[in-house]
């Protein structure tokens, strides 16, 4: 099959793969009609995350059809549409009966590498799904590919943290990071009736999106986000500040935006094992820290879908391209240096 591929730090290539085919008796394998390209991918290409094994296949948000299942699949039969979670999640330990797959004990995550369980990922022809009946979803006919491919990841991610955060009708909300999932936080954000939801970026077309949404923008490169932050407020700070981008910086941003007693919830992925954390300052100040892990989609994705079909979020718009499979190192290439915002590929 034609795939995505790593090749080495800061490399990736599109080339030919052996195809996938059902290993385990809860496998299924999809035959992948969209994929997405998604922050988390960076992470792995830049080399912050080790152990992803050179020509392995990326990627992890994705849809397709159903085209092959093991002995133990019970939900899901070939000719299902469906989309895939980014986190492949056992469906049967302690932590996933308690629908807390985030916890799961033998968390996987696609194209991810092999301190998540060395799986290839979904930016190819076909990918093989673990225990598919908890790592599927099934897409209402009334709805696009485009329209549910997001529900695997980053809009579930969104919903996921805004709930976690615990936002309360009137809060001022602070949201770092307007890519894909600081603009899915956004959007979820808004749901919750603040009296106003801050995004800061780096970059005017990222924010322009955030401000479309009706989050009210904070441009990072022109203003000292935290200082402005503190202005709006009456130099409090935000009642919740959501870190959507997985920087040390950014999470210690976030710990200064936030008011007395307020919560920060964080959602970007951090690969720094240590940083200095301002320990008594957080404890003086009275700061809750919700540190998110890998998003539990399998608790929020049926009700992110339903929040689209019932037309309360429209995720198509952050698309920004659409290219065949075999311009993928292209995609990479502009959402990298973020001409893209959001890229999908067609296989
Ligand atoms: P992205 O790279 O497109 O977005 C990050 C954004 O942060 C960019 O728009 C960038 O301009 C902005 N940024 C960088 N430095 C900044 C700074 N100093 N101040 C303000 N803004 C800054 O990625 P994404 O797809 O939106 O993902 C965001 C993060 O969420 C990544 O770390 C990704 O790995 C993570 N993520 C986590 C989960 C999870 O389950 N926890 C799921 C999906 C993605
Ligand atoms: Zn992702
Ligand atoms: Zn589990």
């Amino acid at each position: 099959m034609r795939a995505i591929l790593y090749e080495d730090q800061g490399k990736v290539a599109f080339g030919e793969y052996p195809d996938p085919h059902v290993q385990e008796a809860g496998d299924a394998v999809v035959r992948v009609s969209t994929a997405a390209i998604c922050g988390s991918d960076l992470h792995v290409i830049e080399g912050r995350l080790p152990g992803v094994r050179p020509g392995s296949v990326l990627g992890h948000e994705y849809t397709g059809e159903v085209v092959e299942t093991g002995s133990d699949v019970r939900r899901f039969k070939n000719g299902d549409r469906v989309v895939g979670s980014f986190p492949i999640v056992c469906g049967a330990c302690w932590y996933c009966k308690r629908d807390e797959g985030t916890n799961c004990e033998d968390l996987r995550v696609l194209g991810y590498g092999m301190f998540v369980g060395d799986l290839d990922g979904a930016q190819a022809e076909y990918v093989r799904v673990p225990n598919a009946d908890s790592n599927l979803h099934a897409i209402d006919p009334v709805l696009s590919d485009e329209q549910a491919i997001f529900a695997g990841d980053i809009m579930s991610t969104g919903l996921y943290i805004a709930e976690k955060s615990k936002i309360r009708p009137g809060d001022t909300v602070a949201v770092i990071g307007a890519g894909p999932v600081g603009l899915f936080a956004t959007m979820f954000a808004l749901t919750y009736e603040p009296s106003a939801v801050y995004t800061v970026d780096l970059e005017a077309s990222r924010l322009k999106f955030a401000e479309q949404a009706g989050a009210i923008p904070v441009d990072a490169s022109k203003v000292n986000p935290v200082v402005e932050i503190q202005r709006v407020t009456n130099d409090r700070g935000a009642d919740v500040v959501i870190e959507c981008v997985g920087f040390a910086k950014t999470f210690q941003m976030a710990l200064d935006a936030v008011r007395a007693g307020g919560t920060v919830g964080v959602i970007g992925v951090h690969t720094d094992l240590e940083v200095p954390f301002p320990l008594g300052e957080v404890w003086r100040r009275n700061i809750t820290i919700v540190m998110g892990g890998s998003a539990n989609v399998q608790g929020v994705w049926t009700r992110a879908l339903d929040g689209v079909r019932e037309g309360r979020l429209d995720p198509t718009v952050i698309i920004t391209h659409t290219l065949p499979l075999d311009e993928g190192v292209r995609g990479y290439e502009m959402f990298r240096n973020h001409e893209a915002l959001k890229v999908i590929l067609k296989p």
